[in-house]
């Protein structure tokens, strides 16, 4: 199915975000042309159903003008680009609200935390290198393209956001892995694991993990694409022990390949270090 692309406007920019270490959500797009199944997004998304996740973008058109405005009095703080969409997928290309948004913000004082799949971000290293008060994450569940295929459905393979890590990385900005989310019975062995952190330990790069949101619209969406055995085992799955264990293992394999590993709840805590310590 061909997606559909409306445009919309906004009536806000810098929204409060879920996410206790940013201080704003920044999103340009609603909808995600990525698809991922087991995005969070498509049960909080107006308008979106897990049914229709990945099919529609709504581009909010007017949002620069909306945040030239709201910049002049919002407190600075840390804004999240993007929080419920990916800031770089397809239409950026042709829309530019992202990049836009990322001048204007840190021409304001304040600080930028880009998390995306795709390696069209690297189109804003004239913007976005050496830049203080900025980072970059890219998200990995998987090294498995075939797995990737299933659950990341039409994002970037992983193969292509490695190699934008390493040139996020190597254009001296401050990089991220966000590792996850970690699903069990998909990409929650040890190999898998193994493999994405010895990655960041090549890259020198810190990497964020968090395990499945236990969304009901992501649970449908993986169930309808892993089968119903999927979703019986998630049901007598002990989630508590499942992720205890998995922590265990990050922690051991973030310690032998000497790489900075913070869970997604423990990231308040290193942002706020992070706050007050300089950049580089
Ligand atoms: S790229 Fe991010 S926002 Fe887009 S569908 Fe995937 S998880 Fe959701």
């Amino acid at each position: 199915m061909e997606m559909r692309v409306l445009e919309v406007k906004a009536k806000s920019a810098l929204n409060r975000s879920g996410m206790v270490e940013l201080d704003y959500a920044f999103n340009a797009y609603l909808g995600c042309a990525h698809g991922c199944r087991y995005c969070y997004a498509a049960d909080i998304t107006p308008g979106e159903s897990p049914e229709t996740w990945g099919d529609t973008v709504s581009v909010r058109t007017n949002i620069i003008e909306v945040l030239q405005r709201e910049i002049k009095s919002k407190r600075r703080g840390l804004v999240g680009i993007s929080t419920i969409t990916d800031p770089y997928q397809p239409i950026e290309a042709k829309y530019r609200l992202s990049r836009q948004a990322i001048i204007l913000l840190l021409a304001n004082g304040f600080r930028v935390s880009i998390q995306t799949k795709s390696p069209l971000v690297l189109r804003d290293l004239d913007i976005l290198r050496g830049k203080k008060g900025l980072d970059a994450g890219v998200s990995l569940a998987t090294p498995d393209k075939e797995i990737s295929r299933l659950i990341d459905r039409k994002s970037p393979l992983p193969d292509a956001r490695i190699r934008t890590l390493r040139e996020l990385s190597r254009n001296m900005i401050k990089t991220w892995m966000f590792l996850g989310p970690i699903i069990p019975g998909i990409n929650d062995t040890d190999e898998s694991i193994e493999a994405l952190i010895s990655m960041a330990s090549d890259l020198k790069i810190r990497v964020i993990y968090d395990l499945l949101n236990p969304y009901s619209g992501a649970r449908s969406m993986l169930g309808e694409t892993l089968g119903s055995g999927w979703g019986s085992s998630m049901k007598t799955l002990d989630r508590r022990k499942w992720w205890e264990n998995r922590e265990a293992t990050i922690t051991r394999l973030a310690g032998q390949y000497n790489v900075e590993c913070n869970s997604e709840t423990s990231e308040l805590s290193a942002e706020t270090g992070i706050l007050y310590k300089p950049l580089y």
